[in-house]
């Protein structure tokens, strides 16, 4: 058994803390000597409304623990404003959890511009707001531990969730490349996609299973992600009721197009090594994997000309 963990030191915002698994992400580090900053929006699970009430009664919770936290009400797509809580509360920012979230489930031929609109502005801006905010104090301070929230229904895609997936996915390649950007200031970027009971799988999950996925088995592993002893960054892991795997890319041998022959019917040619992922796959994890096969067949080409 390793030592145990602790965030002593360590001030991390987590975006709507109020409720669900955000809660006991604040819960869980407070615990363990984080200064929290508790956001939340406190609105509907469709994105309308305001209450100050879900943030005061986490943070009420974690100072009767004899913790430290401080509320903020704002809507995530005001980065500026939550970090400025957390500075000017405790004067750093180590830990940025981009939690908070929304749905506005649809099918696609049904789905109205505020739908789209909605779950771009708190899931894709707010994840952008919070990160841009907290950026610079994290590379002054040589430090930073950024956890962003996917969904399986952004890495697989779900009926009715065009807009949510969208965002999910677009939140998969935010982190990415902060992952690459924050490497040299000792900043790692991480993501999650989580499967837990809480009021937004309410509508989706039957109780007996919203009950047995609890937010818990979630939370202690945004707390490995958001502390100094992970190493890992640009990670995408899959999680829930206590299991956790990590995700990558798997790419086809693919095939190539026959000299001189760029046809529609070509292509059909070679349609079953593009499609065929048995015939040794590759796992490129960086744009410069994923050159080389473009590189060597135009390099056959310059050859051949
Ligand atoms: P939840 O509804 O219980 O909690 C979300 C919290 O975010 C709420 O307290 C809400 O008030 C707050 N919030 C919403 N919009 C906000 C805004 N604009 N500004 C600040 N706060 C705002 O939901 P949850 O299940 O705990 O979801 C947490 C995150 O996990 C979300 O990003 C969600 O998309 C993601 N997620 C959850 C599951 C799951 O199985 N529960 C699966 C995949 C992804």
């Amino acid at each position: 058994m390793s030592d145990k963990l602790r965030y002593d030191g360590k001030v991390a915002v987590v975006s709507g803390a109020g409720n669900g698994l955000g809660k006991t992400y604040a819960l869980l580090l407070a615990s363990r000597g984080a200064k929290v900053v508790v956001n939340d929006l406190g609105g509907s699970t469709h994105g309308e409304g305001a209450d100050t009430k879900a943030a005061d009664a986490v943070v009420e919770e974690i100072k009767k623990a004899g913790g430290e936290a401080t509320a903020n009400y704002d809507s995530v797509e005001h980065g500026d404003k939550i970090i400025k809580t957390a500075l000017d509360a405790y004067g750093r920012v180590d830990i940025v959890i981009n939690n908070a979230g929304i749905l506005r489930d649809v099918a696609f031929h049904k789905m109205t511009q505020k739908d789209w609109d909605l779950i771009y502005t708190v899931h894709m801006v707010g994840t952008y707001s919070l990160c841009k905010a907290a950026w610079e104090t994290m590379r002054k301070q040589k430090y930073g531990r950024i956890i962003n929230v996917a969904s399986a229904a952004g890495l697989y895609g779900n009926f009715g969730q065009a807009n949510y997936s969208a965002m999910k996915l677009g939140i998969l390649g935010l982190t990415k490349t902060l992952a690459r950007e924050g490497a040299s200031k000792n900043i790692k970027v991480n993501c999650i996609a989580p499967l837990a009971g809480s009021r937004m799988t309410a509508t989706v999950m039957p109780e007996e299973m919203l009950e047995a996925l609890r937010p818990e088995f979630v939370a202690p592993v945004v707390a490995y992600l958001a502390h100094e002893q992970c190493e890992d960054s640009g990670q995408i892991l899959e999680l829930g009721a206590g299991w956790i795997a990590a995700l990558r890319w798997q790419r086809a041998k693919g095939g190539f197009l026959p000299f001189g022959d760029s046809s529609p019917e070509a292509v059909a040619g070679v349609w079953d090594a593009v499609m065929n992922f048995d015939d040794e796959p590759e796992y490129p994890e960086t744009t410069q994997d994923s050159f080389p096969p473009v590189m060597g067949n135009l390099e056959r080409y310059k050859e051949a000309a």
